[in-house]
């Protein structure tokens, strides 16, 4: 059995990681893939980790994963899909159908990207419409690109993809975006963005890719033609193995706070699939270190 079982290789998960081995605990951590490194691995570029300005996303993820190395880190390849707790210690059961025990979990399994639900979304998946500018921006190199919502996200992957597009359009829902300042100046600095404000991407069309998108600006509705569609409206929790457990909010995040503590003794959560106000690479390391700290004196409890 495990002292500690964290779920998740992503920055919350492997700064838990480095923390629990460096206080000497038999802990693993559970990753959906080989050195998944989380939503890093999809920013281009980081401002605003503290003392590594610019660095690019998979970058830094590479660094989070050699110094979990450094320490000798156990990674299980696998999916948890539910968590028992029998007090003593918590049953983690995996899809492969085996399980792992651990006297105390850190669940940092993260976020991932929402879905817009219109037509033509799931029909042209990696056939013109992608979630990360980051992976598939090349594929639109001198092409025309739309990037759907107001926020960070959004701004980053219409900036990211202006590098190397003929034309992006970014579509926001309102009059104003919601991205920062810094990156919005960015942003109105580029002479190949076009930002459509107060409009809604009703459909995506194409025949065996895209080829255009019907836009609602003002109740006026019309076609655009755009040869990818890139979707950054949010984030939303990966929370539903532990639904049966857990506490979570409407929104579906684990109810926890700076501690990492849930409403079940010895089961921490750490991350952006926590309840928390502020969501980034910063606060989601800081999490890591907070929850093993928690777990250890829940450990020396029993
Ligand atoms: P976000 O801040 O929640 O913004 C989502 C945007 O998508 C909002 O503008 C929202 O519109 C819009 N939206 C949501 N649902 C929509 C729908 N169904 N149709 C059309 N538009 C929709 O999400 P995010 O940009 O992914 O950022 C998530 C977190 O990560 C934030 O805390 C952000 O600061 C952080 N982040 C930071 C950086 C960085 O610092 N470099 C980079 C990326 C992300 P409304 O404005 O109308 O709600």
């Amino acid at each position: 059995m495990y002292d500690l079982i964290i779920v998740g290789g992503g920055a919350a998960g492997l700064s838990a990681a480095v923390y629990a081995k460096r206080a000497m605990l038999n802990a693993a951590v559970i990753e959906n893939e080989f050195s998944t490194g989380g939503q890093i691995i999809k920013t281009y570029e980081v401002d605003n980790y503290l003392g590594l300005p610019g660095i690019n996303g998979y970058d830094l993820a590479e660094k989070f994963r050699e110094h979990a190395d450094k320490f000798d880190t156990e990674f299980i390849e696998a999916k948890v899909v539910n968590i028992v707790d029998f007090t003593s210690y918590k049953l983690l059961e995996l899809e492969n159908g085996d399980s792992v025990k651990a006297k105390a979990v850190i669940i940092a399994s993260g976020a991932s990207h929402k879905k817009l639900g219109i037509k033509g979304e799931e029909e042209f998946a990696s056939r013109g419409v992608s979630y990360c500018a980051v992976c598939d921006g090349a594929f639109f190199k001198n092409k025309t690109a739309a990037v759907i919502g107001g926020g960070d996200s959004a701004i980053e992957d219409a900036l990211f993809l202006s590098k190397g597009c003929q034309k992006v359009y970014l579509i926001h829902r309102r009059d104003s975006l919601r991205g920062s300042k810094i990156l919005q100046s960015r942003l109105f600095e580029q002479d190949n963005i076009e930002i459509l404000y107060n409009s809604v991407v009703k459909a995506i069309n194409g025949d065996k890719k895209v080829e255009n998108i019907t836009i609602v600006t003002d109740d006026a509705e019309r076609d655009v033609k755009v040869d990818g569609v890139f979707v950054a409206i949010g984030i939303a929790p990966q929370s539903e193995a532990f639904k049966n457990i857990l506490a979570l909010d409407e929104n579906g995040y684990i109810v926890a706070g700076e501690t990492g503590r849930t409403n079940i003794e010895g089961i921490f959560a750490a991350g952006d699939v926590r309840t928390k106000p502020l969501r980034q690479i910063i606060t989601a390391v800081a999490d890591g270190a907070n929850c093993v700290y928690a777990a250890e004196k829940y450990l020396s409890s029993l």
